[in-house]
């Protein structure tokens, strides 16, 4: 069986069933452009191409396991089954502003380590294949759709490291930009890596219109390293220097994250290095603060203060570097990464 994704087996089935070119382009609108769900809704092709579709093609590769919804309705987290009988999470944002994201994951687990973080407790089980990717995204265009919004972001930041499964990343960021299918625009998608250094390199060449953010999470090999193993094999110097090169390839604003953790990355000593760090660069910090919750290692980790935060703020504003606090719209539906499927694999 293929997924309904596949657009070179659609279109060799349809040589085999001796049916016209422009077929594809019937079922391909149908998928993306009007919303259909199943393969008996797709009433531009006849009932008996549909019943040879359901033969060889699965329409989607993921089955929803539970979905729950924060109670302002803004933050959904949607937990899926994939057919091995892994689970994986996306979660929908809709901001007020009417712009609303889609943080999708790309691993089942990961084999990262960060500290902070739930999902790497199941470690890596393996990569997802594009369609799988792309099945989240489409579920979040029809939950979405149903409310008569449209999702307009995507974040590769949930469960998993993207650079470490490019090949399908890739893809399925080529279906959604495309203008015949999903036709997202590709600024509106952002890869958020913990700085996989190769992985970067490839990404600005593939993708120089595409969004980077970089998990920064302190602004020395000291810290990083306690908190992200990652920087024992690609250290700070190795990550700036890289992404000096996309910055003067692509002339694009490069988005770190940075999760507040008191005690551990929050010393306003480390401000300063911050702000060393990104003076004079095509940069954005986005603070988030750290979301305790079960299954996440260091059951001592505790938010940083909004003061502290806003400090912080202060000293990059000096240095012209422009700076967010991420809203914390999930703390009560376990929406750090991982936290879900941790829960469920228990
Ligand atoms: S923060 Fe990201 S890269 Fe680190 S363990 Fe979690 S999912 Fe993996």
């Amino acid at each position: 069986m293929y997924s309904i994704h596949d657009e070179e087996k659609i279109k060799e089935f349809i040589k085999e069933i001796k049916e016209q070119a422009f077929r594809y382009a019937q079922i391909e609108n149908a998928i993306y452009k009007n919303n259909i769900t199943n393969f008996d809704e797709i009433t531009t092709i006849s009932k008996w191409i549909r019943e040879m579709l359901k033969e060889k093609f699965f329409y989607s590769s993921l089955e929803i396991d539970h979905v729950v919804t924060w109670e302002n309705g803004q933050t959904t987290k949607i937990l899926f089954k994939t057919k091995d009988g892994y689970f994986v999470e996306s979660v929908i944002m809709r901001h007020l502003t009417g712009r609303n994201t889609l943080c999708v994951s790309c691993q089942v687990g990961c084999p990262m380590a960060c500290s902070f973080c739930a999902t790497w407790k199941l470690g890596l089980k393996r990569n997802l294949e594009y369609y799988e990717i792309l099945d989240q995204i489409m579920e979040a265009v029809n939950i979405l759709a149903s409310e008569w919004k449209i999702l307009r972001n995507i974040v590769y930041m949930w469960m998993g490291e993207p650079m470490l499964n490019y090949e399908n990343v890739k893809k399925s960021i080529d279906i959604a930009t495309n203008q015949k299918k999903l036709n997202l625009a590709n600024r509106r998608v952002t890869i958020s890596t913990c700085w996989i250094v190769p992985g970067i390199k490839k990404f600005m060449t593939d993708f120089p219109q595409t969004s980077l953010a970089i998990s920064l999470h302190a602004p020395d090999d000291e810290i990083r390293k306690q908190i992200m193993p990652v920087d024992n094999t690609y250290p700070l110097s190795e990550l700036m220097k890289v992404i000096d090169e996309y910055t003067a390839i692509t002339n694009k604003r490069v988005f770190y994250e940075y999760i507040m953790i008191q005690w551990v990355n929050d010393d306003l000593q480390l401000a300063y290095k911050l702000a060393e760090l990104l003076k004079g660069k095509l940069a954005h910090v986005n603070f988030i603060p750290y979301n305790p919750g079960e299954w996440v290692s260091s059951d001592w980790y505790k938010p940083t203060s909004r003061i502290i935060i806003e400090k912080f703020q202060k000293i990059l504003e000096k240095v012209w570097v422009v700076s967010t606090i991420r809203a914390t719209m999930w703390d009560d539906i376990d929406a750090a990464c991982g936290q879900l499927a941790n829960k469920k694999e228990e």
